[in-house]
């Protein structure tokens, strides 16, 4: 196995994780916020619930990026040892 091909599957097993752990990818949880009455996402573009709660300010994404290490020029979600973004190289 290359460097590369090495990088390649490591970046998979993350996305493969936060897909497993949140049922879908980062680009969906930009778009999702949580209710804060019943604690259901809902589209980010709604202020309210469909059960009448008020959503979070924040999008799931958001709130996510606050546990974990990101790329600050794409966004990218990282692994704690990385030092360069594995989609577009910037330093971490
Ligand atoms: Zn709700
Ligand atoms: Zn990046």
């Amino acid at each position: 196995m290359t460097i590369e091909e090495f990088r390649v599957t490591r970046n998979e097993n993350l996305r493969k994780s936060n897909m497993e752990r949140y049922g879908f990818g980062l680009n969906v949880m930009r778009n999702i916020r949580i209710c804060t009455s019943c604690g259901r996402p809902a589209s980010a573009d709604r202020i309210h619930c469909s059960c009448g709660g008020v959503l979070s300010g924040e999008t799931l994404f958001q709130q996510y990026k606050k546990r974990h290490r990101f790329c600050h020029r794409c966004d990218t979600i990282v692994a704690n040892d990385v030092k360069f973004c594995p989609e577009c190289g910037h330093r971490i």
